[in-house]
């Protein structure tokens, strides 16, 4: 379905996507690259991968004809492939997408008037079980890979039309902005994570910056410090709750890494600042979590972080057991917290009518037990 061409993989070939500069120069090397002029290869490879987007050797013209024969030999650089694509009412696009085992991902895509989001997953599935989100009821199927994680932003990049044009400036972008907040908890896959973030945010592709991507995290506290020093993105606590009682229902994880820990892990998040908050994410659930007495604990609880809340009306899926809390049980608590001198945007829920929003992902991938898949494959 993409109009893109891409080198696809075959069973022998290795996929360069998601590989660092160095991982590059070895799988080169193995190539048969001699060692002199790797470091020139390796910046010419990066710069048709990141900077202009080619999904095919072929189209690498400044390579010579020789490189790219051999690369076309040994090499990949397949995306994802789109299963479907659906465009809500408000432009929001969501992306099925299938990986090279078959297994199904979502990636969604929200433009706003002075931005573009793009939403990713790290995992297949979910291992959290977070009562009110989708995904927790599909279990983990497995982690991403770095290149496929990455995969998700070219591949958007790719259908959006957003490589820049050669020699073009750093003129305006469809993506501004990459939040790791789509299917499976990132500090779960923390590795692969970091190494497609890095390569997203370098100055010489794809260009975000650290501070355009938001990793969200339902709160693996001995993960954050590591996240802080390795990728130094800014930060998104799922919270949803004030007490550990409530929380260990909503987020189970919270009964291993309970509130009082998760806060001082975010406060010791390195560079947090008025210009670098972090930010709470909390879903409104009617009669559950959205009282008046919930939102002044709040600020209590968070004093002397520099955060900003983010209100996120609760999104239902088919079954979901809650409601969203009325839209001026909304406003209330957002006043609240708001003249206790926090930002606190409520979020517009966007792409509802094609279940692209907030905890609404779910894929039809399922974890086969390991006799099953040996009877299939009998
Ligand atoms: N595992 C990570 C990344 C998922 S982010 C994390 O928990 O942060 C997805 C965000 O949407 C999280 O804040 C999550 O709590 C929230 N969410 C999940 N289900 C939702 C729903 N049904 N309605 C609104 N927000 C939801």
């Amino acid at each position: 379905m993409s109009a893109v061409p891409s080198t696809p993989a075959t069973p022998e070939s290795v996929s360069l996507v998601g590989l660092d500069r160095p991982a590059l120069a070895a799988a080169l090397g193995a190539m048969g690259f001699p060692a002199d002029g790797l470091r020139m290869r390796v910046a010419q490879l990066w710069h048709w991968l990141y900077m202009r987007g080619a999904g095919e050797f072929a189209a690498m013209t400044t390579l010579s004809k020789e490189m790219r024969a051999r690369l076309e030999a040994h090499a990949s650089l397949a995306r994802p492939e789109i299963a479907a694509e659906r465009i809500s009412d408000d432009g929001t696009r969501k992306w099925l997408l299938k990986l090279a085992d078959g297994a199904l991902v979502e990636t969604v895509y929200i433009p706003e008037e002075a931005r573009g989001t793009l939403c990713i997953s790290s995992q297949v599935g979910c291992t959290l079980t977070c009562r009110f989100c989708h995904t927790g009821t599909q279990g983990l199927v497995r982690n991403l890979t770095a290149g496929e994680i990455l995969g998700q932003v070219l591949l958007a990049k790719d259908r959006l039309g957003d490589w820049p044009a050669p020699g073009a400036g750093k003129d305006a972008r469809a993506i501004t902005n990459v939040v790791l907040m789509g299917m499976g908890e990132p500090l779960y896959n923390f590795d692969n994570v970091r190494d497609a973030m890095l390569i997203a945010a370098d100055g010489e592709g794809i260009g975000l910056g650290k501070r355009r991507i938001t990793l969200s995290t339902a709160g693996v506290v001995p993960m954050i410090a590591r996240a802080g020093a390795e990728l130094g993105s800014a930060l998104a606590i799922s919270l949803h709750a004030v007490k550990d009682e409530l929380r260990d229902a909503l987020v189970p994880l919270n009964k291993k890494y309970p509130i009082a820990e998760l806060l001082a892990a975010v406060r010791a998040y390195p560079v947090l600042s008025n210009a670098r908050r972090v930010t709470f994410e909390y879903v409104m659930l009617k009669g559950v979590n959205d009282s008046d007495a919930d939102a002044r604990a709040l600020v209590k609880l968070i004093a002397g972080i520099p955060a900003k809340i983010n209100l996120i009306p609760f999104n239902p899926w088919p079954g979901s057991p809650y409601e969203c809390s009325d839209r001026g049980r909304i406003e209330a608590f957002a006043e609240i917290v708001n003249r206790a001198g926090y930002a606190s945007p409520v979020r517009t829920p966007r792409g509802r009518d094609i279940l692209a929003a907030c905890g609404q992902l779910k894929s039809e991938s399922k974890k086969v037990r390991a006799s099953e898949r040996r009877r299939a494959e009998a």
